[in-house]
């Protein structure tokens, strides 16, 4: 990171450097009890599924497309419920197609750091509630290290900001490169609804709940469909039983002290099922 680049970022990296030390969230956690972590993508394209989506508990975080008909809408009715709000930043996949119904608003394989810096810019201003980033797609983007470094230091000038890589490949550097850029970060564990039948997401909630277990914290992202509201609205009721609490996803970052976390987390640590 240079000066040119990123005037603020020299208090960031004080602050990173006050955390060198990080533990996870989840060892500063003076609760013992197993968390989970859930994030819906894709919102911002279809209404009344999205309206249904801001109706589950608080700690389930929203990451709204940025360039979406509903954008505005479900952000500012996220971040009035104090939900967490992520920008879900379009980025290029293997394969063809997808990314141009994004553009402007989307990071493709060959963009330059002038452009990078552009479209994360426009996205942020499109989604001014958020205080977090996730990758729509990016199964090509995020395996390249420049652009993931350009990126992370670009989060880094924004104190606030965290990521979230969606992971949608093994071979992703997004976490480590926002690891390097002591921007606060965490990587998805499940996917829930890969696949649109019901049995199948409720095996992957299941997946989520044991992960927790043997991990101590486990996050999870799902999509907008019937299916996976239904399986959310019965699973969730259910959490007591399991012996896991639902947390915001901001819990769950890495790069952060308990006592850095924003007071709607640690407020909101618990979830009546
Ligand atoms: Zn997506």
């Amino acid at each position: 990171m240079t000066a040119r680049r990123c005037i603020g970022a020299l208090a960031t990296l004080a602050g990173a450097a006050a955390l060198a030390a990080l533990s996870t969230a989840q060892a500063a956690d003076p609760d013992p009890t197993p968390s989970i972590a859930i994030i819906i993508d894709d919102l911002g394209y279809r209404a009344a599924l999205d309206a249904r989506i801001l109706e589950l508990p608080p700690e389930i975080a929203v990451a709204v497309l940025p360039n979406a008909p509903n954008t505005r809408r479900v952000a500012e009715t996220a971040a009035r419920q104090s939900r967490d709000v992520l920008v879900h930043l379009p980025m290029q996949a293997l394969g063809s197609g997808g990314l141009a119904d994004y553009a402007p608003v989307a990071l493709r394989a060959d963009v330059t750091r002038d452009e990078l810096e552009r479209v994360v810019a426009h996205a942020l201003a499109a989604v001014p509630e958020a205080r977090g980033v996730n990758n729509h797609m990016g199964s090509l983007l995020t395996r390249q290290h420049e652009p993931m470094r350009w990126l992370m230091q670009t989060l880094a000038c924004h104190r606030d900001l965290y990521f979230i890589d969606s992971y949608t490949t093994a071979e992703s550097v997004a976490h480590r490169m926002a690891q390097e850029a002591h921007v606060p970060t965490a990587r998805r564990d499940v996917f829930l609804d890969d696949s649109h039948d019901a049995v199948e997401i409720r095996a992957q909630f299941k997946r989520l709940v044991r992960l927790a277990h043997e991990r101590g914290a486990a996050l999870a992202i799902g999509h907008p469909q019937l299916e996976t509201l239904a399986v959310l609205e019965s699973e969730l009721a259910l959490l007591e039983q399991y012996g896991v609490t639902l947390v915001p996803a901001t819990a769950l970052l890495e790069g952060v002290s308990a006592r850095e976390r924003p007071a709607t987390v640690l407020a909101g640590t618990r979830t009546t099922p």
